[in-house]
């Protein structure tokens, strides 16, 4: 594949910002074996008729979910426009919708990510940072990880003067069992370079965030 290093890209990407590391994946009639078994482990009788199609849509289902395997994070990112003028301030996209599956227990996680960067020359089509959120969010994830793994992103395709990311989410897993707290949302955020160094810009991504 195209082995050139861009000039504005950091020579070595970590690994976060690869596809993610391919695995022994099992065929699509032993992923809908698995699903007939977790049925009959709730109780239910697989080959009823209501649930005789379902381990294939549920397989259909992660196809989906998950595609964010098969997708590369430096890609998304990969196309760039240099005609920013005397523009010197952040960037920001706020409210992209999202959805996850946590890792701890495959539910689902979802809510909202607001992402500003403060471009050097370079910036990217508003649209790609939202599927920045995708790539990441179509994997098994934790909230935290995912937080750094997009701010990380931006900072090494983009190589921008500062990152900052805000995830707000509910998660099923915290919703629906154990402490059953409905509607309870969960907030991270990483600041890299100047969102990090400087409490002012910090905190005006913070007001525009909430709304300002
Ligand atoms: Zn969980």
């Amino acid at each position: 594949m195209d082995a050139v290093v861009k000039p504005w890209r950091k020579a070595t990407l970590s690994d976060d910002l690869k596809a993610a590391p391919q695995v022994v994946r099992p065929s699509r009639e032993e992923a809908e074996a698995a699903v007939r078994t977790l049925i009959a482990y709730t109780g239910d009788d697989p080959l009823r008729e209501g649930l005789i199609e379902t381990p294939k849509r549920v397989v259909d289902a992660y196809e989906e979910l998950y595609r964010g395997y098969r997708e590369c994070p430096a890609e998304v990112l990969d196309r760039t426009f240099n005609e920013i003028g005397t523009y010197d301030d952040f960037v920001l996209v706020r409210d992209i919708a999202f959805n996850s599956q946590c890792e701890h227990h495959m539910m689902p996680f979802m809510g909202k990510a607001h992402i500003a960067y403060k471009p050097v020359d370079r910036v990217v089509g508003l649209s790609k940072l939202a599927r920045l959120v995708d790539v990441y969010g179509r994997r098994l994830q934790t909230q935290e990880h995912m937080t750094s793994q997009i701010a990380t992103a931006i900072e090494e395709v983009l190589n921008p003067r500062g990152v900052a990311v805000m995830i707000e989410a509910e998660h099923m897993c915290m919703s629906l069992r154990g402490v059953e707290k409905l509607g309870s949302s969960t907030i991270t955020t990483q600041f890299v370079g100047s969102f990090r160094d400087d409490p002012a810009e910090q905190a005006r991504f913070m007001t525009l965030v909430r709304g300002g």
